[in-house]
């Protein structure tokens, strides 16, 4: 479904990734571990089109998508969140939601603003289906809470279902488990085992190797922008390269 083909990105003189080839199959939930500057949020990066590569190619349903438009790629079905979550903090929860709609509305502008019966049964449908992606994700209750008196752990939930509103066939999360407590981190592997019995392909940057682990079929090692392995969990678990990666030997 996804395929980095020799994958380059420089800063001036920083490196930040170098060489990186690797695939991720239709239905897989893949993760990108590595330690802090590693690379893997630039890679994110990189495959949304928010970073155009210095060299390499990026193909998704083997098609070459190097350097497209981040909101067109969001129409091709590729879907994200940012590790530092992008909410409007004074929109409500559900508003955020319905955000994530927007690439997908079928009335023009005029017939929003001029509030016709189609646009009007439009947003009505998106506000209704808003609300299914907030049961998802267990945050029903919380609908009209303001965005920005939330919790930090419920932000990073609201931006998932903001996401998923967008119908990704691939969804690409940073970090998105990084200030979740532990009961909340359990929550969270339930909905990313749900989102792939839904048939949703998934790469995942994430530090909790608990999560990680349990959810994961295969995992990506990226250090100092290389790429370290390609494996299964238990693999990857075992390898002395990964090991002493992350004892910062
Ligand atoms: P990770 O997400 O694995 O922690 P990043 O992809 O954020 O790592 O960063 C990789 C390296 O690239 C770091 O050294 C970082 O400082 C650098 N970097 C990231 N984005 C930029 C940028 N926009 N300009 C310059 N350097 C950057
Ligand atoms: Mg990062």
């Amino acid at each position: 479904m996804l395929n980095l083909n020799e994958v380059g990105k420089q800063f001036g003189g920083l490196v930040a990734l170098n060489n990186v080839t690797f695939s991720v199959d239709q239905g897989e939930i893949v993760s990108l571990i590595g330690p802090n500057g590693a690379g893997k949020s630039t890679l994110l990066n990189v495959i949304t089109g928010f970073i155009k590569p210095t060299y390499g190619t990026v193909q998704y349903k083997e098609k070459d998508i190097t350097g497209s438009e981040p909101h067109r790629l969001s129409k091709t079905g590729i879907g994200r969140t940012f590790q530092i979550a992008k909410i409007f903090k004074q929109m409500s929860v559900l508003e955020n939601v319905m955000v994530g709609y927007f690439p997908r509305f079928k009335s023009d502008i005029f017939q929003g603003i001029l509030q016709t019966k189609h646009a009007r049964k439009e947003l009505n449908h998106i506000r209704e289906t808003s609300y299914e992606l907030l049961k998802f994700v267990g945050l029903e209750k919380e609908a009209d809470v303001i965005s920005g008196n939330l919790p930090y752990g419920k932000i990073r939930l609201v931006e998932v279902a903001r996401a998923l509103a967008g119908n990704p066939e691939l969804l690409l999360l940073d970090e998105p488990a990084c200030g979740l407590n532990s009961s909340e981190v359990l929550q969270f592997i339930e909905i990313l085992r749900k989102i792939q019995a839904d048939g949703k392909t998934i790469l995942l940057v994430e530090h909790d190797m608990r999560l990680v682990m349990s959810v994961s079929q295969r995992l990506v090692v990226l250090k100092n922008g290389e790429l370290l392995a390609v494996g299964l969990p238990k693999e990857i678990k075992e390898n002395e390269e990964v090991i002493s990666a992350y004892l910062g030997k």
